[in-house]
């Protein structure tokens, strides 16, 4: 089993898929991708929580 997040799910209209063996190593490639592609200098609890809800396993 894999993880996988469609930024659509968070960003609307945005394509990029990260894709990874565990929840950590998603969160930090979602980071990465939400502040350079989005801006996203800190990830709130908020975005952090909307995350989790749109992981899913693949
Ligand atoms: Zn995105």
């Amino acid at each position: 089993m894999a993880k996988q997040l469609r930024c659509a799910d968070i960003v609307p209209g945005c394509d990029y898929t990260a894709w990874a063996e565990t929840e950590e190593e998603l969160m930090e490639l979602v980071v990465a991708h939400a502040r350079s592609a989005h801006g996203i200098e800190e990830v709130t609890p908020e975005i952090a929580e909307k995350v989790r809800s749109a992981v899913e396993e693949v």
